[in-house]
């Protein structure tokens, strides 16, 4: 089992001025592995298609008769384990010494796990000594890496180290290419409509055009005028006992900046609202604003239980309100 999903591959991945470097040079890889490129290490901030690469040169390396192998640092780390409880570390060891190209994705989870380090690090030093490939994926620079050996680091460095990033002209592409494989047309109405809504993240902006989808229709919010706003905010005012007014300055206040944040976080998620209009709204310059107070929303939401139940309590509540 070589863990490469046939879903990505090149043909179907976007290219545009933040990603076409790396995308030449995976290319290259996936057809001469081994050759100029080695170690190869890809970073980049969540998703910007790292791992897409990662399979799409698995992928065109088994056509050409390749033996290519994904992981990552995690699986890598679990398999180590279970083989050395089990006696069969020297099966792992050949494993991924077996291969003409090892596809190591997310190497930032190294951090702290010294035997996996270890491990890893026989295996580097044998396909690096066979001249085989070896491409590594990680959300930062290998200098940024937390708790790894420098030895480690000295390895990944070693290659061609490159960085992802997603700028406006590709992002618009994505957003075109993505809502035409949903079906819908890339009018540019509904592309602003998407760029508005969405950060700069292909699987967030892939998730909001699913949820169109599943609406059967480019949503047209109900009630997002100024009136709807201003409900969201008196409700959730009322409810951390602040005066709304303080929630359109910039007070600092502790329990105003938590309500203004959860206020923005329900415009979008009750209403609709743009990042656009909840930043000029609550009187900021941009939409960054209102996508970063959004993103800390629903962060929280995620690892904090309480958190979700107070939340889940003011949409209901408001809910109510608006209808
Ligand atoms: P990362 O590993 O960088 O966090 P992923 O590779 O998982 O990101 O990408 C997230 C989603 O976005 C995947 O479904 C991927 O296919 C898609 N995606 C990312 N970048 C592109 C691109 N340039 N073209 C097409 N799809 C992309
Ligand atoms: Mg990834």
């Amino acid at each position: 089992k070589d863990n490469i999903n046939p879903r990505y591959t090149f043909e179907n991945f976007v290219v545009g001025p933040s990603n076409q470097l790396a995308y030449k040079v995976c290319l290259e890889v996936a057809e001469n592995p081994g050759r100029s490129f080695s170690p190869l290490f890809l970073y980049g901030s969540v998703g910007l298609g790292k791992t897409h690469l990662l399979h799409a040169i698995g992928n065109r390396a088994k056509t050409k008769g390749y033996r290519a192998m994904y992981s990552s640092i995690n699986d890598f780390s679990e398999e180590m384990v279970k083989a050395l409880k089990e006696g069969k570390i020297e099966k792992f060891r050949e494993k991924y010494i077996n291969v003409d190209i090892l596809l190591l994705d997310d190497v930032q989870f190294l951090a702290g796990k010294e035997r996996t380090q270890m491990e890893l690090f026989r295996v580097f030093e044998k396909l690096q000594t066979f001249e085989k490939q070896i491409v590594l994926v990680s959300d930062r620079h290998p200098k940024d890496l937390k708790d790894v050996p420098d030895r480690l680091v000295s390895r990944f460095e070693s290659g061609l180290l490159l960085e992802i990033g997603l700028d406006d002209e590709t992002r618009i592409s994505v957003i075109k290419k993505k809502l035409m494989e949903y079906g819908f047309s890339p009018e540019d109405s509904v592309v602003s409509y998407v760029a508005e809504n969405t950060g700069y993240n292909v699987r967030e902006i892939e998730g909001f055009i699913r949820t169109m989808k599943i609406l059967g229709e480019v949503p047209k919010p109900v009630r997002r005028d100024q009136r709807s706003i201003e409900t969201v905010v008196r409700y959730v005012a009322k409810n951390f006992k602040v005066d709304p007014e303080l929630l359109r300055t910039d007070s600092k206040d502790r329990k105003v900046v938590s309500a203004r944040q959860i206020a923005m976080y329900l415009c979008k998620t009750l209403l609709g609202s743009s990042y656009t209009e909840i930043s000029r709204y609550f009187g900021k310059k941009d939409h960054t604003s209102a996508l970063y107070a959004i993103k800390k929303v629903e962060e929280k939401r995620r690892t904090d239980r309480k958190f979700h139940h107070m939340l889940k309590f003011l949409e209901d509540g408001l809910r109510k309100h608006l209808s």
